[in-house]
């Protein structure tokens, strides 16, 4: 899928967000926060989505800024063209650290997992930001 530049516009897009997004939650939160790897996935289950793994951000951080925090989601996940039916952060057991941002447009089987936790956090590893619950 190159373009008369020979570019891939996936990558090209990739790498346009990875910087954006990074620039922007630098901007908001006040630190150097990184955006280690931007990455598009499927899983065998159906499921799929964006991963950014993150370094330097903080449990506190989404509490603070969420709303601010959300509408980076959002437009990130319009960029690449997701329409994530839940956007969450993974952290590291037992700490304060975010390790991941994710949104997943989940498949039919994950969905009730999802959708069966109540809160902000359903399981230790979650922090949920956004949930699209179904009709
Ligand atoms: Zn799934």
């Amino acid at each position: 899928m190159g373009n008369i530049f020979g570019e891939n516009m996936i990558t090209t897009e990739l790498l346009k967000n990875r910087a954006g997004f990074e620039e922007k939650i630098r901007k908001l939160i006040g630190r150097p926060i990184l955006l280690i790897e931007l990455d598009l996935f499927a899983l065998p289950c159906g499921c799929a989505g964006i991963t950014a793994n993150m370094r330097g951000l903080e449990v506190d951080d989404l509490e603070v800024f969420e709303p601010q925090l959300i509408a980076l989601l959002k437009e990130m996940a319009a960029n690449l063209d997701v329409k994530p039916t839940v956007s969450f952060a993974r952290l590291v057991p037992g700490s304060s650290i975010v390790a991941s941002l994710n949104w997943r447009t989940l498949c039919q089987r994950c969905y009730p997992e999802f959708a069966r936790g109540e809160g902000k956090t359903p399981r230790p590893d979650l922090y949920l930001l956004q949930f699209e619950r179904r009709k």
